[in-house]
């Protein structure tokens, strides 16, 4: 099975439909959804439309997700975030809004090799960030692969019985993780619609069963347009700003 993994979409309608036809063009059969469909874009309802279009094999909610469709306060959110978050909540249709309050907690487990989060295996809302949460990470998780978002930072985590290493972000536009039996593996693909790690191109990527690898891929969209609308919609500046500069 190819499963093509979105994480962190952000209502950045132009950044998603880059990857969708890039990823299209590769082949997949199924779609994994990490979380963070919606907060700081300015395209919520149409980037929850083409991913309930997708009708992804396995979904789980992300910290935006639940803010923005009303099912928890915005505590800890910085004022950018939200107001970002007031504004989606507001530009929601109803029935996006309840299917966004519908969507489940992760972990999730998909089969036999796969587990998906947002932010990890054992806090949905918990950022892995060191290799210290890497390995309470992988030492919880139930599969070989966990894939996982919420940093919008590109890793890979891997764990055997005599080593742990990690990976960051590659300069290429496509880089791979092969799966090596004996291994546990926590793969954060990188944010489709706001990366973090200085590089401002659109991140996927695509995990092949049969294959056992990751593919990861970085791609140019027409970012002015997704900053435009940001500025357009009354969105905090701030937001079109560090989709130029993807931090
Ligand atoms: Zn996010």
């Amino acid at each position: 099975m190819r499963y093509l993994v979105l994480t962190d979409i952000h209502a950045n309608l132009e950044a998603l439909d880059a990857c969708l036809t890039d990823a299209r063009a590769r082949g997949y059969q199924q779609t994994l959804v990490l979380g963070d469909l919606v907060g700081y874009g300015a395209d919520p309802n149409a980037v929850i439309e083409r991913v309930r279009a997708l009708k992804p094999a396995a979904m789980v909610r992300g910290n935006h997700d639940k803010v923005a469709s009303g099912l928890e306060p915005p505590d800890g959110f910085n004022a950018v975030a939200r107001s970002a978050a007031h504004w989606t909540f507001d530009a929601l249709t109803g029935p996006n809004r309840a299917w966004l309050a519908a969507l489940p907690a992760g972990p999730h487990t998909v089969d036999d090799l796969i587990e998906i989060c947002h932010g990890s295996p054992f806090d949905e809302d918990a950022y892995i960030f060191d290799e210290l949460d890497a390995l309470r990470a992988l030492k919880v998780s139930a599969r070989t692969l966990c894939l996982f978002g919420h940093t919008h930072y590109p890793v890979t985590f891997q764990l055997s019985a005599e080593t742990f290493d990690s990976t960051g972000p590659s300069t290429l536009a496509e880089s791979r993780v092969d799966l090596r039996p004996g291994r546990k593996y926590l793969v954060n693909p990188g944010s489709v619609g706001q990366p973090r790690d200085g590089d401002p191109r659109a991140a996927y990527a695509i995990a092949d069963t049969g294959a056992a690898r990751v593919e990861l891929y970085r791609l140019a969209y027409p970012i002015e347009e997704a900053a435009a609308k940001v500025v357009d919609a009354g969105l905090p500046e701030v937001l079109a700003q560090r989709l130029t500069v993807g931090r």
